[in-house]
């Protein structure tokens, strides 16, 4: 299997999304699948000052292979979702307020209400497949979060998985893209709201 990507991108794609807001401090973590293991951010750490010397490497049960400190509290997820998607080579979970916020409140970018709208571009569909799917909050860290968001992705339709409450998973071929991915869902969001506001706004 060709690796696409490095320890020091995952480093890099958490530092762009704590910078750019889509996630926070606290929230959010990235992996990437190699033939010797699954690079993932460690726990607990600032994301928004990751470094490549953090990124620790574990094995399909979590074991840590490589690295300092402890592996993301999601690991079971990230495992899960490429068990359950072949071509899926990284994942990003992120912690955009406005994609939860928007979620909770119901405003939710549906395929239909983007046709309609025209926001569905030829990009955001090559990057997150033809929906994006919505699935309620668990605790964060159990199996059964995992479970429920790689089930969500398992069709393979869809590159992108919405928590209530939480935040959201993308997954796509290498670090950039699956950033690109999680960019693309937040730009979604917010142009749906836009419309939304706009539309009521000059009702
Ligand atoms: P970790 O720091 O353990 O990756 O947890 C962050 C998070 O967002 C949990 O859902
Ligand atoms: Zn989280």
């Amino acid at each position: 299997m060709e690796t696409c990507g490095s320890a020091r991108d995952l480093a890099e794609i958490m530092k762009i999304a704590y910078e750019r807001k889509i996630t926070t401090g606290a929230g959010g973590n990235a992996s990437l699948k190699t033939d010797y293991g699954i690079f993932i951010t460690p726990s607990g750490k600032f994301k928004g000052k990751l470094e490549e010397e953090d990124i620790i490497l574990i094995n399909k049960n979590g074991e840590v292979l490589r690295g300092r400190g402890k592996p993301s509290s999601e690991w079971k997820m990230h495992i899960l979702i490429y068990e359950k998607r072949e071509d899926a080579k990284a994942v990003l979970h992120c912690h955009p307020s406005i994609v939860t916020g928007l979620t909770n409140a119901g405003i939710i970018p549906t395929p239909a209400e983007l046709d309609r709208i025209g926001a569905w571009t030829e990009e955001s569909y090559l990057l997150l497949g033809s929906e994006v799917k919505v699935i309620d909050r668990r605790p964060f860290g159990t199996l059964e979060l995992a479970n429920a968001v790689s089930d969500a992705l398992a069709s393979g339709n869809s590159n992108a998985v919405v928590i209530r409450g939480h935040g959201a998973v993308t997954v796509n071929s290498d670090p950039w893209s699956v950033l690109s991915a999680m960019d693309s869902l937040v730009e979604l969001y917010t142009i749906n709201f836009l419309m939304w506001l706009s539309e009521r706004l000059s009702q």
